[in-house]
């Protein structure tokens, strides 16, 4: 009957199972009693009580397999977040990021400070009583402070910060051969003053501070010394007191914002220069104010894009609409590169090593590279990320092998890191002469 319901095959079918379901129960039950017998057989009261246990069993080792398995984990992902310096997010550790509330009421006009009117008498009386701290550290040599820096934040990409260090790298090198004094400010100073407009007040509080200084230099982070030899011609400003990269006809006759630069400069500290300052700064508070003097610097000046008001368009704007009242202690200086702009500098390195030598500062060998635009430390720049960077590689290295000279090695080509001899060593260090004589140099002597 069944094997006409179903046919022949599927009968067999049904009785393979069967048989299969009897060897199974068997092993069951024989699987049943080898555990109790391994974890102690009558050790508990009832059927349910050991089911219990055989369950918890099983449950538990499940349970610490699994913990092992998160520790692993933990630790691995410990290991890779909590020491990994590539996935740290800097912004875990800073604490007080939030701008502060303070808001200057927008009717009373922006100062950098109290009004001060007598400085030049202040400052002469605190020479005199402190004749330890004199302003000229030698007959046409004054006490100068260079003055640079750079935003709180790390860079807004990685690379940009190794440039920073590059940049004071490179800034403490010349500055220690010509005996000038560094002050690197990472500080926000004035919370209204951000980015290029941070330097005013940064300026007038060092000038303030240190009276014994005669001249400050500010320098731009992205301007790097390319020539270590050159020592400015001092002696040239005695009778000015704010010395600019720039031309006079391109400033007084064509107000082009490009007539000048201020990512290097010298200013003497005097009242003239506070009264200077306090006149720059009006049009840099940011907000409203710096927009609105945007506006009206694109519209004064020759050839200036759309943008916020910068403190270099400002200054243009100042010498050109109150010639009289500026021009007279202001130098700008063209006979050398105070400021260099890198664009038409950086692929003649090797025609200059090729056929002139430091000391120069001008065209043949430039005192000044500036990355004008490249904003090393920012997420955008006005030109390509790749040819700032090789070429800022370029100008340290052209630079610092003017330093490694001194000890005998130079860098094996402009492009690269690494270094190479170029004499041999010898048992009487003292009779080698540096090729370029900046072991010690006139300008570096002191007099006493
Ligand atoms: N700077 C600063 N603090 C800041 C941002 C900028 O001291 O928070 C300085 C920094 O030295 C920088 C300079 O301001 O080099 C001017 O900006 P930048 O060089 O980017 O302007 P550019 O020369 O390209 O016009
Ligand atoms: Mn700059």
């Amino acid at each position: 009957m069944l094997d006409r319901c179903l046919g022949a095959g599927r009968v067999r079918q049904i009785h393979r199972f069967f048989r299969y379901a009897k060897a199974t129960c068997l092993c069951l039950v024989m699987t049943v009693v080898v555990l109790r017998w391994t974890m102690g057989a009558g050790k508990f009261g009832t059927p349910e009580q050991d089911f219990n246990e055989i369950r918890e069993h099983f449950v538990h080792r499940t349970r610490a397999g699994a913990h092992r398995v998160l520790e692993e984990v933990e630790y691995t992902s410990d290991a890779s977040n909590f020491n990994n310096y590539g996935t740290f997010d800097i912004s875990k550790i800073a604490v007080d990021e939030e701008p502060d509330d303070f808001e200057r009421d927008p009717s009373m006009p922006y100062t950098l400070g109290p009004k001060i009117s007598d400085w030049d008498e202040q400052r002469a009386d605190w020479l005199k009583e402190n004749p330890n701290f004199p302003n000229f550290l030698g007959p046409n040599k004054p006490r100068v402070l260079l003055v640079t820096g750079s935003s709180p934040k790390p860079c807004e990409n990685p690379v940009g910060d190794h440039y920073l260090l590059k940049s004071i790298k490179n800034k403490v090198d010349y500055c220690r051969l010509h005996g000038i004094e560094v002050f690197y400010n990472m500080a926000l100073l004035d919370a209204e003053m951000t980015g290029f407009w941070a330097k005013l007040p940064l300026i007038r509080k060092l000038l303030l501070s240190h009276p014994e200084v005669e001249f400050l230099w500010w320098m731009d982070s992205d301007a790097m010394f390319t020539d270590m030899a050159f020592e400015v011609p001092w002696e040239r400003y005695k009778d000015h007191n704010f010395v600019l990269h720039g031309w006079d006809w391109m400033i007084y006759d064509h107000k082009n914002w490009i007539g000048l630069n201020t990512g290097s400069f010298l200013i003497r500290n005097c009242q003239w220069s506070l009264d200077l300052l306090d006149t720059w700064a009006p049009m840099g508070p940011k907000g409203n104010t710096r927009i609105e003097a945007g506006k009206l610097l694109t519209k004064e000046l020759k050839d200036r894009p759309v943008f916020e008001a910068d403190d270099q368009s400002a200054m243009v704007y100042i010498l050109a609409s109150q010639k009289e009242k500026w021009a007279d202690k202001v130098y700008l200086e063209n006979s050398y590169y105070l400021h260099g702009y890198w664009g038409i500098l950086v692929d003649r390195y090797e025609e200059m090593i090729e056929n002139y030598m430091p000391g120069l500062g001008d065209q043949r060998w430039p005192l000044v590279t500036h990355f004008v635009g490249c904003k090393p430390c920012g997420k955008f720049g006005d030109y390509s990320v790749e040819r700032c960077f090789k070429q800022m590689d370029r100008a340290f290295n052209f630079g610092d092998n003017q330093i490694l000279q001194m000890y005998g090695f130079t860098h094996k080509t402009l492009s690269s890191r690494r270094v190479k001899r170029i004499r041999n060593e010898t048992g009487n260090p003292l009779e080698v002469k540096d090729e370029l004589g900046l072991l010690h140099p006139a300008f570096r002597a002191v007099h006493v």
